[in-house]
């Protein structure tokens, strides 16, 4: 898979990348990852790609035609068709926020395009023309988009085939069926005067996979009940989403009965 950025700070993505997993798979040929300058495609002496916005009001803004022929020249670069547009993705606190389903689905495609955007954001105009889809990092501000296009990146890159040296690991993980994944322990057995739980010595590879499923449902309770309602789970293991659920609540009442008191 192929990855352009846009963006104001190449060697801030590029330095990020270009480590570990992600930097294994592009050494590889798994991965080809190209950051754009985009201030190499300044239309003025001093390089400057901002300007202010018209209407007044704070910042500055990335102009239009610098981003555009950054646009054009990935597209010339990456031989696209006329008439086959890339998609084109702007990461923006006003997009759709990212999640594992939507890692899944960028992962098919064969080329992806990020812009990265700095200051107030960039001039509508551009973004109308040439971007698919708006996807955030979350419901937060940053100062760029770089970071968010990073987070992208890795995520979508561990899902295609040979990135990770097991891609069984890629496969059952937090988010799988809506569930949190269980925990994990390593050696040794007794750390801190903690035991691994016995079951995961027993040997007993069907029983494993009975308490790990189990956990998971112990876990998406208490931390993220919300996944839940997507989740197809039995009706023991609605029995015991309910009962974590329920201490939960008796736990936050106590709580807060405790602090009326003081
Ligand atoms: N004025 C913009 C607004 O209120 O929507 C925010 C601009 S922000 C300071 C500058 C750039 O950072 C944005 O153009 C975007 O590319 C990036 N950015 C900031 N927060 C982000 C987020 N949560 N997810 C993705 N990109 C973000």
């Amino acid at each position: 898979m192929r990855f352009d950025i846009m963006t104001l700070f190449p060697e801030m993505v590029m330095n990020g990348l270009n480590t570990s997993i992600i930097g294994r798979a592009i050494e590889k040929g798994i991965l080809e990852i190209e950051a754009w300058n985009i201030r190499d495609f300044a239309f003025n002496k001093h390089n400057s790609v901002d300007d202010y916005p018209y209407g007044g009001g704070a910042g500055m803004l990335m102009q239009a035609e610098p981003v555009y022929q950054t646009y054009k020249a990935i597209c010339e670069k990456t031989g696209k068709e006329e008439g086959k547009r890339p998609r084109v993705v702007y990461l923006s606190p006003q997009g759709k926020t990212f999640n594992q389903s939507m890692a899944e689905e960028f992962a098919k495609e064969e080329e992806l395009i990020l812009l990265c955007g700095h200051y107030e954001g960039i001039d509508e105009r551009v973004l109308e023309e040439i971007v698919t889809d708006y996807v955030s990092a979350g419901d937060y501000v940053l100062t760029g988009g770089e970071l968010p296009a990073m987070i992208m990146i890795d995520a979508i890159s561990r899902l295609i085939p040979g990135v990770l040296h097991n891609n069984a690991s890629a496969e059952f993980e937090t988010f799988q069926d809506s569930l949190l994944e269980y925990p994990h322990y390593s050696r040794p057995e007794i750390w801190h005067d903690k035991q691994v739980p016995p079951i995961l010595l027993s040997g007993h590879h069907a029983n494993v996979e009975k308490w790990r499923r189990e956990q998971s449902v112990i876990r998406t309770a208490k931390w993220r009940p919300d996944l839940l309602e997507k989740a197809e789970l039995t009706e023991k293991e609605q029995i015991l989403a309910k009962e974590i659920l329920k201490e939960k609540e008796e736990k936050a009442l106590h709580n807060t009965t405790n602090c009326d008191n003081i």
